[in-house]
C-alpha cells in the first residue's frame, strides 16, 4: 500500500497540472477558474471555493483516475483523499511545502505554477 502514495501522488500532480493549466486559458479561466481566483488571499479554505467543473475536474478526476490507473487499493485512496484536503487546506493558507509558497503566489501574483506538489511544474517547465 505505501508505494501507492508516491506513484499515486505523482499521477494526481500531473494530472492536475494539465487540466490547471487549460483553466488558465481566456475561455476557461474566465467561465470556470476565476472564481477559485476571486480570492486572492482568502486563506485555507480557498481551497474550497471553486467552480464545480472545475473541482470535478481538476481535484476530483487526476485523483480517481490516477487511483484507477495504478489499481490502488481502497484504504490508500482514502487515506490520500484525507492528505490531499489537509495538503490543499495547507498550501492556500500561505506556508511553505517544500520550502516553496507556490501554489500561494500562484493566487497572490498569478504566477505560472499549475502543479500540486511541484514535480509537474519542475519537468515541464
Ligand atoms: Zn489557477
Ligand atoms: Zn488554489
Amino acid at each position: 500500500m505505501c508505494w501507492q502514495f508516491p506513484l499515486l501522488g505523482i499521477v494526481v500532480d500531473f494530472g492536475h497540472y494539465f487540466v490547471h493549466r487549460a483553466m488558465h486559458s481566456k475561455f476557461w479561466y474566465e467561465h470556470i477558474h476565476y472564481v477559485h481566483h476571486s480570492l486572492n488571499d482568502g486563506g485555507p479554505l480557498t481551497a474550497y471555493y471553486s467552480h464545480p467543473l472545475d473541482f470535478l475536474l481538476g481535484i476530483t478526476a487526476p485523483v480517481v483516475l490516477g487511483w484507477w490507473t495504478i489499481h490502488g487499493d481502497l484504504k490508500a485512496f482514502l487515506v490520500y483523499v484525507f492528505l490531499a484536503q489537509v495538503g490543499a487546506l495547507y498550501i492556500h493558507s500561505g506556508q511553505s511545502w517544500l520550502g516553496n509558497k507556490w501554489h500561494y503566489q500562484h493566487h497572490a501574483k498569478l504566477k505560472r505554477v499549475y502543479g500540486l506538489f511541484g514535480i509537474s511544474d519542475f519537468c515541464l517547465k
